[in-house]
C-alpha cells in the first residue's frame, strides 16, 4: 500500500512548489545513484543537494559532493573517514562516516530522497527518510524483502509518498496507480532471463563471475546483476510487489521477455491488459519518480517498435532458475522467511563473486539456509532491530553452510 495522504508530497508536487527542491541520494556512488545525479545535472537550478552517501569509494563521493554542492557527504566505511575529510577539506561540505551517520543523512530534512544503497544495509537510512516524511524513491528493494511489513507500516504512519524505482514496479504504478484496485486480476513482472536464459544446467555449472556480470540489456551494480542472472532479482521483486501493491502471491506472475521493453503487464478482469514500455534505461523510471506526479524530459533512447519488429515472451524455467519457487515458498510461509532469504542471498552472491561457490550454488545455498532456519522464521518481526537480528543470524547460518557448497565449487 502506498499512502498518498491529502497533505503529502503528492499534493505539494502538483503545484510547482518551492524551487530548488531539496534532494538527497543514499548510495550516490552506485549505478542508480549516478543515474539519478545524471538527471539532476541536466537541470541543476531546480535542485539543491542535501546529502550524498557512498560505501567505500571516497574519491567518487568527494567528486560528486563538490560537483553537486552537497551539504553533507557520508561514507559508510568508518575506515574511509580520514580520506574523505582530506578530499573535502576547505570545501565547507560536512563530512561523516559510519552507520549512524547514514541514518542522519536519511533523516536530514529534504523534499525527496533516492534510496539506492544495495542490500539490507539500506534499511535503516531509508526508514529514517520515510519517518522524516520525505518523499522516498525506492530502488533498494531489499528493504521490502527484508522488512516489508514494518517498512510499509512506517510509510503509512508517516503519511509519506513511496515511489518505486525498480523498472517493473514503476511500470505497475504508471499503469494502475499506487495500489492494485479490485478490478485487477493479476500483475505480471517481466524478466530478461539474464545471460544464461537458454543455457543448459550442465553449462550453468561452469558459469564464472565475469560471465554472470555481463547482463545482456541493463547496466547495473554487481549484486543486482548477479541476482538478475539467477532470477533471484525477480524473486525479490515478487516479494517487493506483494508489499508495495498489497497483492497476494497468487495474483503475481513472472514472464520472461528477453528484450526488456515491456516492464510490467496488468491484467484487468474485463480481459484488458495494460503494459508500460520503454527502452531499458533506468533513467526512465528514475525520472518518473523524480518528476512525479508530473513528467520530465529524460535523455534516454526513444522506443522504435518498427525497428525492433517483434517482442518475444516465454514462461520462466523454475528448474534451472529455482529462485522464483523460493520466493513463492517464502511468501506462503510468511513470518520472517523473506528476511532469511534476503540475508542468505547476500551471502551467496558475495561468495560467488569471490569465487568461493559456483553459480548454481547461489540458489542452493539460499534454499539450504531457509531449510535450516525454521526457528528464525516464526511470526513476523515487529521492529527493525528484530529484523536485523534475524538477518544477522541467517547470515551466520548461510556462512556455516557455505563450506558445504564451497567444497564442491568448480575450481577457477
Ligand atoms: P551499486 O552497487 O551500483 O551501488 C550501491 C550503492 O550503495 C553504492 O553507492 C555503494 O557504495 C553503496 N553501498 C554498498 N554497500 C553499502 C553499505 N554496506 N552501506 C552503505 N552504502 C553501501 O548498486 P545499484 O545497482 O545502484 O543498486 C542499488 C539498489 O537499487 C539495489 O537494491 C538494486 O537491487 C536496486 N536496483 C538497481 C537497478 C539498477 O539498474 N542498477 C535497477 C533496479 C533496482
Ligand atoms: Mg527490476
Amino acid at each position: 500500500m502506498i499512502v498518498l495522504a491529502p497533505d503529502s508530497v503528492a499534493v505539494r508536487l502538483k503545484s510547482p512548489g518551492p524551487r530548488p527542491r531539496r534532494i538527497s541520494v543514499l548510495g550516490a556512488t552506485g549505478s542508480v545513484g549516478e543515474n539519478t545525479l545524471d538527471l539532476i545535472s541536466r537541470d541543476p537550478t531546480s535542485y539543491a543537494v542535501v546529502a550524498l552517501t557512498g560505501g567505500r569509494n571516497t574519491a567518487r563521493l568527494a567528486e560528486l559532493a563538490v560537483k553537486y554542492k552537497a551539504e553533507l557527504a557520508v561514507i559508510a566505511d568508518e575506515a574511509c573517514y580520514a580520506d574523505l575529510c582530506a578530499r573535502l577539506a576547505d570545501t565547507g561540505i560536512e563530512v561523516a562516516a559510519g552507520s549512524e551517520a547514514l541514518i542522519d543523512a536519511g533523516s536530514r530534512p529534504a523534499d525527496w530522497v533516492m534510496a539506492a544503497i544495495v542490500g539490507a544495509a539500506g534499511l535503516k537510512p531509508t526508514l529514517a527518510a520515510v519517518r522524516q516524511g520525505t518523499c522516498t524513491a525506492l530502488a533498494n528493494k531489499e528493504c521490502l524483502v527484508s522488512a516489508g511489513r514494518i517498512f510499509m507500516r512506517e510509510v503509512a504512519r508517516s503519511k509519506t509518498s513511496l515511489l518505486p524505482v525498480d523498472s517493473e514496479h514503476s511500470a505497475a504504478m504508471q499503469v494502475m496507480g499506487s495500489r492494485a484496485p479490485e478490478s485487477i486480476e493479476r500483475i505480471c513482472l517481466t524478466a530478461s532471463g539474464g545471460p544464461f536464459r537458454s543455457w543448459s544446467l550442465a553449462d550453468m555449472v561452469e558459469v564464472t563471475p565475469k560471465q554472470a556480470l555481463a547482463h545482456p540489456n541493463w547496466s547495473m551494480g554487481p549484486k543486482v546483476t548477479i541476482d538478475s542472472a539467477t532470477l533471484m532479482n525477480k524473486a525479490l521483486e515478487l516479494i517487493e510487489a506483494h508489499h508495495l501493491f498489497s497483492v497476494d502471491a497468487g495474483r503475481l506472475e513472472v514472464l520472461i521477455h528477453p528484450q526488456s521493453i515491456v516492464h510490467c503487464l496488468v491484467y484487468y478482469r474485463d480481459g484488458s491488459v495494460l503494459a508500460q514500455m520503454s527502452c531499458p534505461d533506468m533513467r526512465t523510471p528514475i525520472a518518473y519518480s523524480l518528476a512525479w506526479p508530473n513528467r520530465m524530459r529524460a535523455p534516454t533512447a526513444r522506443l522504435d517498435l518498427a525497428s525492433i519488429g517483434a517482442l518475444a515472451f516465454e514462461a520462466p524455467d523454475e528448474t534451472r532458475f529455482p529462485a522464483l519457487r523460493l520466493a513463492r515458498d517464502v511468501l506462503a510461509v510468511g513470518g520472517s522467511a523473506s528476511t532469511v532469504l534476503n540475508a542468505a542471498n547476500e551471502i551467496a552472491v558475495g561468495a560467488f563473486l569471490d569465487g568461493r561457490i559456483g553459480f548454481l550454488a547461489i540458489s542452493r545455498l539460499v534454499e539450504a539456509t531457509l531449510d535450516s532456519s525454521a526457528h528464525l522464521v516464526g511470526p513476523s518481526a515487529d521492529s527493525v532491530d528484530e529484523v536485523l537480528a534475524i538477518d544477522a543470524e541467517a547470515r551466520v547460518i548461510a556462512l556455516s553452510l557455505l563450506l558445504r557448497f564451497a567444497q564442491s565449487a568448480p575450481a577457477r
